[in-house]
């Protein structure tokens, strides 16, 4: 099989290991920086969906070669599914983790139903055609955050069936279960399944 060539729209040189990795030899991923491209693509939607393509969309417009982008958010029951596609600036602008979970906690304070799910979407565009690939994990918010590895909400995130929060994981283990790998694995399964003889 050839080696499948995609740039992901990216900046983020963690995720860009990440998919690296998982996706092994038959995969030439491409990240934004080697491509000498600095600047920030906008995400302005409230649904991870819109933004994911957007971001697509926008990198297939520049470099017009097979692309894709990602846009997570941590979904809570209890707060009709925000953060959301908000996730990142839920406290403002500074985008600071901290400030981030203070208010979720705050936000669900008194609230029995703690209930949560982060989502990943994943918009590829691949010989001209665009597709949308989803990854979930479910779980509950913490009382009070724990652990020290990760970013963003991992300290207040207990994935279903498990007693600890994911900043209390090895990256290894988060990794495993993650709603990002979940999408980037049907993402390569997709593209493996079109690219087999
Ligand atoms: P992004 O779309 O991957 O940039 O994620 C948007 C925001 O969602 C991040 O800034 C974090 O606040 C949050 N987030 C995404 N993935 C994770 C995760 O795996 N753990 C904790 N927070 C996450």
């Amino acid at each position: 099989m050839n080696r499948i060539r995609l740039v992901f729209a990216s900046s983020n040189p963690h995720k860009i290991s990440e998919v690296t990795r998982i996706a092994g030899r038959d995969f030439v991923i491409t990240g934004l920086d080697e491509l000498g491209f600095h600047r920030d693509i906008p995400e302005p939607y409230h649904r991870l969906e819109k933004n994911a393509l957007a971001k697509a969309r926008f990198v297939h417009r520049h470099f017009g070669s097979d692309c894709f982008a990602d846009d997570t958010g941590l979904e809570v029951d209890a707060l009709g599914g925000a953060p959301g596609a908000a996730s990142a600036r839920y406290a403002g602008e500074e985008k600071d983790p901290g400030t981030n979970m203070e208010k979720l906690l705050r936000e669900l304070s008194g609230k029995a139903d703690r209930q949560a799910r982060f989502r990943t979407v994943i918009a590829l565009i691949w010989k001209g055609r665009e597709y949308l690939f989803e990854g979930l994990v479910r779980g509950h918010i913490a009382e009070t955050p724990a652990g020290e590895q990760g970013f963003g909400y991992d300290p207040v995130f207990i994935p279903l069936g498990y007693e600890v929060s994911f900043a209390q994981m090895d990256a290894a283990e988060k990794n495993s279960i993650s709603h990002r790998r979940a999408a980037i694995d049907k993402m390569l399964n997709f593209l493996r399944a079109q690219s087999a003889p």
